[in-house]
């Protein structure tokens, strides 16, 4: 199956109206902090992506309705977060599947679209020969992301901050955390990073409505 959305790569870097645009996204959940990250993209309309672990869903699925309801695009994680280099088909497929089964369980009569998922993240950027071909024919684009400051290392929020802001580029993608461990680093570095950028012209699309 032909992913819906052009190749993540043509997205646009601008508004029409010539705004420079970034993407947000959110890796390993929903989870306990996500609420508190979702307050922040809120307080500077900020609109985001958040890459699910069909484990978290499952565990949260109210959190996932809360990212739904927001406006927020919700994108694939697989279901355990395993490496994807060098795994078997079945598994991939469970993996994915599973995910999608358990969203769709959550949240699915809230989605946009025809109710499919259309974009993926393999767990740690991990891909290997077979990812994106076995990604594309379930329907899948991979994203990957242009920013990485660690903030799942927790280095603190300083650094977190000023990570983003030197990469900071008309349609980047940064990567960033609301699952798998503390988040109030990443939390608080919203907090700073929003305003600033926003100051910089910068608004914050997700990866569905930027298209
Ligand atoms: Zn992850």
């Amino acid at each position: 199956m032909e992913p819906k959305f052009p190749n993540i790569d043509e997205r646009p870097a601008h508004t029409s109206s010539g705004q420079p645009i970034m993407y947000f996204t959110f890796d390993d959940g929903p989870a306990e902090d996500t609420p508190a990250i979702l307050a922040a993209l809120a307080a500077y309309n900020a609109s985001a992506t958040f890459f699910v672990m069909g484990a978290q869903v499952k565990a949260n699925p109210d959190i996932l309705r809360a990212e739904v309801e927001a406006g927020h695009y919700i994108g694939n994680h697989t279901y355990n977060h395993p490496s994807l280099r060098d795994i078997e088909h079945d598994l991939f497929l469970t993996e994915m599947n599973q995910t999608y089964d358990i969203v769709q369980a959550a949240a699915g009569e809230m989605f946009k679209l025809d109710g499919r998922m259309y974009l993926m993240r393999p767990p740690y950027g991990y891909t290997d020969d077979n990812t994106e071909g076995w990604a594309r024919d379930l329907g899948y684009d991979l994203v990957m992301w242009t920013i990485d400051p660690w903030d799942w290392d927790m280095p603190g929020t300083d650094v977190i901050v000023s990570k983003v802001l030197a990469g900071a580029h008309p349609g980047a993608i940064v990567l960033l955390h609301d699952g798998g461990g503390d988040r109030s680093q990443t939390t608080a570095a919203l907090h700073q990073l929003l305003p600033t950028l926003a100051e910089q012209g910068y608004v914050f699309h997700n990866l569905y409505l930027g298209w």
